[in-house]
């Protein structure tokens, strides 16, 4: 590490970002893949750009624009419960913000680049395996429609980065990578938490008066309950975001306030897992050893992230005010199972509302998890099943997720009350079962699908990473070699033993 880079390891106060300089890679660089949707929609770039020796500099890290000063951020948080200090970002640099022609506002973000003030032990580094992770989650979230941030390319080089690998214990080099990462804002609700720990209250008044000026324009600057509302936001907004990610089964694996977007996107995709099997308890962190991040605990640990970000933004308000943010974070329940109902209302197809509606969805999610039927399948399946043969209690051989359902004793008569709930609301079956082929998944970024591909490009191949880029960019439609490759099968045996470490 170059000491004249200013990225020496050290405690910063007073300040929200540090000056660095990425680092860059010592042996040949090779472009995984890239998203040609966020360069052409989001970057306003040609894709053949891709090809320019300049274009994989950037996008490495190996060159930084003219003009531009990059910049890591100072934030702290909340790790499994615990207040943390100082982490910030360890190994990723902001190189900076793009307005484009469609007038938004796009921070760029390399993840990987290099050691910077707040790497602690860290290396700074990034491995294949978690970046090819990231790239792929980011879009495939995208096209599930789940705010999220987005990835644009995924750049590799043969330096070795040495990583403890959890199942043999011993360490290991493998491929460091980068990822150039969008979102409209990377920060968290840790970037607050420093400030108010710190007693930095100038700074974080100006730093929250800076969020809310550049992403909540229907905020009011000059409105003195304008962090009341900044909060309400934040409350439905993270409470939406995680209703979301129950209707997809994704845990996210790391739910720690650092993060945490401000501005309710999903973000730094680590040790994540979709559900394959329906277990409402599932830890796709294998360092997670109390389960505190579990799937089903998600909707408490957004509860549990929003009081701290109340906490933060204390010393900005009144007694009063205090008051009122309490109330306003109790609504946080309310909000939360409304938008979970909508949502999987909409991945049964059903029309309107009625009230037995959740204890009609409790009841299937329970047969769900007591035959471990598969999450993603089980609803898709549901949406190709005909209510002809619904009345018959004919389950067509394709649709395997639901043979694993069919003889638990309540699903015939689930399936009777699923189709007099469909048949209430009059619609042609033919529009409940295109509702739902447009809303429930049939590819997902299952971990065993994930290594497949990991693996391949761990030796040079880069193809499979791409064309399972394609897929999940349409997540909706059925898609042959996808068919082939079995990814709407049920997962293979060793899919279940695999588990990802915090280790990346
Ligand atoms: P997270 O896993 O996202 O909660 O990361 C916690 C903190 O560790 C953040 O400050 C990261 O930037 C930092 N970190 C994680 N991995 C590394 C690494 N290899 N080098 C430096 N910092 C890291
Ligand atoms: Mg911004
Ligand atoms: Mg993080």
């Amino acid at each position: 590490i170059d000491p004249d880079l200013n990225n020496y390891v050290r405690e910063v106060k007073e300040a929200v970002f540090s000056i660095v300089k990425p680092i860059s890679f010592k042996t040949p660089l090779h472009l995984v893949a890239y998203s040609k949707e966020v360069l052409e929609e989001i970057l306003d770039m040609d894709p053949s750009i891709v090809d320019e020796k300049d274009f994989l500099d950037f996008v490495s890290g190996t060159e930084i624009l003219k003009g531009t000063t990059p910049l890591s951020h100072r934030y702290g948080g909340h790790q499994f419960g615990i207040w943390a200090d100082q982490l910030g970002d360890g190994r990723a640099v902001l190189l900076g913000e793009y307005v484009n022609r469609k007038g938004e506002r796009w921070e760029l973000q390399l993840k990987g680049s290099g050691k910077t003030p707040y790497s602690r032990q860290g290396d700074g580094r990034a491995v294949l395996r978690s970046s090819v992770r990231e790239f792929l989650c980011s879009e495939a979230m995208y096209h599930l429609g789940i705010p999220t941030s987005r990835a644009a390319t995924l750049v590799t080089s043969s330096d070795p980065v040495m990583r403890d690998q959890f199942y043999d214990g011993h360490p290991k080099a493998e491929r460091g990578a980068v990822v150039l990462r969008l979102a409209p804002s990377w920060f968290r609700i840790g970037s607050l938490e420093i400030l108010e720990r710190n007693k930095e209250f100038d700074l974080l008044r100006r730093l929250t008066d800076f969020v809310i000026k550049q992403h909540f324009p229907q905020i009011d600057m000059k409105d003195n309950d304008r962090y009341l509302s900044f909060f309400s936001h934040v409350v439905s907004q993270t409470a939406y975001m995680i209703a979301s990610w129950q209707s997809v089964g994704f845990s996210h694996g790391v739910c720690n306030t650092n993060n945490f977007s401000l501005l309710s996107i999903t973000i730094d995709y680590g040790p994540f897992g979709f559900l394959d099997a329906y277990v409402p308890s599932f830890v796709p962190n294998s360092s997670d050893d109390e389960g505190m991040y579990s799937y089903d605990k998600q909707p408490d640990v957004g509860y549990f992230n929003l009081d701290k970000l109340r906490i933060a933004l204390m010393p900005l308000l009144t007694t009063s005010q205090n008051n009122q943010m309490k109330v306003i974070l109790q609504g946080y329940v309310d909000i939360y199972k409304k938008n979970f109902l909508t949502l999987f209302r909409n991945k049964l197809g059903l029309a309107g509302e009625q009230e037995q509606d959740e204890f009609f969805l409790a009841v299937l999610l329970k047969i769900m998890e007591e035959t471990k039927s598969d999450f993603t399948m089980t609803f898709r399946n549901l949406g190709d099943w005909k209510v002809r043969d619904m009345k018959m209690y004919s389950v067509p051989d394709d649709l395997w997720a639901l043979h694993q359902l069919e003889n638990h004793k309540y699903f015939k008569q689930w399936v009777k009350m699923y189709v007099d709930r469909i048949e209430f609301v009059q619609i042609p079956d033919e529009m409940r079962m295109k509702k739902m082929k447009n809303t429930n998944p049939r590819y997902i970024l299952r971990n065993w699908i994930a290594q497949t591909v990991i693996e391949q490009a761990e030796n040079d191949y880069f193809e499979g990473v791409r064309q399972l880029l394609t897929i999940l960019q349409n997540p909706y439609v059925e898609n042959e070699y996808a068919e082939k490759m079995g990814y709407a099968s049920q997962p293979p045996k060793w899919a279940s033993s695999l588990r990802v470490s915090c280790s990346s």
